[in-house]
């Protein structure tokens, strides 16, 4: 088992005797926070299509993805940080994805893996495709290729890491997981004659009457992002703790809580 290098964790702006290189680590909560996530984070364990082979031949000892901490990949998606969609994303698939998408605990993070799961690929526009898992699943990497080879993979974990590394626990839209309590779960897709995205229900609905009374219907679009809602109630509590100084920051930080997840709602959304 490889050793703690402390040089990762210590902040380099504090100075730290020489002597004491080993053995002290002066470092942020983010940046411990941070480590420690993007060090284990395991994979959930499924694959689609031929880039799923790739996927294997990375965790196999070749290419040793547990130098990341990522070897431990989960048949469950409860025990699961990271989705690689590593293939061809039929709309047959998409709804079980989404749905063991839902069922990852946050933080989560979704990896694309080739050009079908990023866009489609050579299959795209077939009649039992999807053009790309980011229609439904916010993606955090994209990885091109067809396949992409194992050290293109690692390259996009490695990508992932240094996204991990940047975030900050002062800031919410970084983390909005943290704190604010479950996420309002992705809409599974229904797989009917075509597949259905539920987010837009009433548009078919409003063309399908459209079509019915034989007028142009125009074609269907992606509903517009969610708009930022306000908190009525947030703001009530925020004049109610104008007295003290304590509720007052407490109300504060509920305040941007809310914003950051309705920011994040919508970029889901979008
Ligand atoms: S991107 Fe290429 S290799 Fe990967 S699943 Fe699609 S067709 Fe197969």
């Amino acid at each position: 088992m490889s050793q703690l290098d402390l040089r990762e964790l210590n902040s380099t702006e504090f100075p730290i005797p020489d002597e004491m290189q080993g053995n002290v680590a002066i470092t942020s909560l983010s940046k411990i926070y941070n480590w420690s996530r993007r060090s284990s984070m395991w994979p959930l364990l499924f694959g689609l299509a031929c880039c799923a082979i790739e996927m294997i031949a990375t965790a196999a000892s070749r290419y040793d993805l547990s130098r990341f901490g990522m070897e431990v990949m989960r048949a469950s998606p409860r025990q699961s940080d990271l989705m690689i969609v590593s293939g061809t994303v039929t709309k047959k698939m998409v709804v079980p994805i989404v749905r063991l998408y839902n069922q990852m605990p946050e933080p989560k993070y979704v990896l694309a893996m080739g050009a079908c799961a990023s866009g489609g690929g050579p299959f795209k526009e077939g009649y039992n495709v999807v053009s790309g898992i980011d229609q439904y699943l916010p993606v955090d990497v994209y990885v091109p290729g067809c396949p992409p080879t194992p050290q293109a993979l690692l390259f996009g974990l490695i990508a992932l890491q240094k996204k991990i590394d940047g975030q900050s626990l002062a800031n919410l839209d970084d983390v909005p997981w943290y704190g604010v309590g479950p996420s309002e779960p992705t809409p599974i897709p229904i797989l009917g004659p075509d597949i259905i995205d539920p987010r837009q229900m009433d548009l078919i609905r409003r063309q399908a009457e459209l079509a019915a009374a034989g007028k142009p219907y125009g074609i269907r679009e992606i509903p517009a992002p969610v708009q930022k809602q306000e908190a009525p109630q947030v703001e009530a509590k925020t004049k109610a703790a104008s007295e003290g100084s304590e509720d007052e920051a407490k109300a504060e930080r509920m305040r941007k809580r809310e914003e950051a997840l309705a920011r994040k709602k919508a970029r889901q959304g979008s």
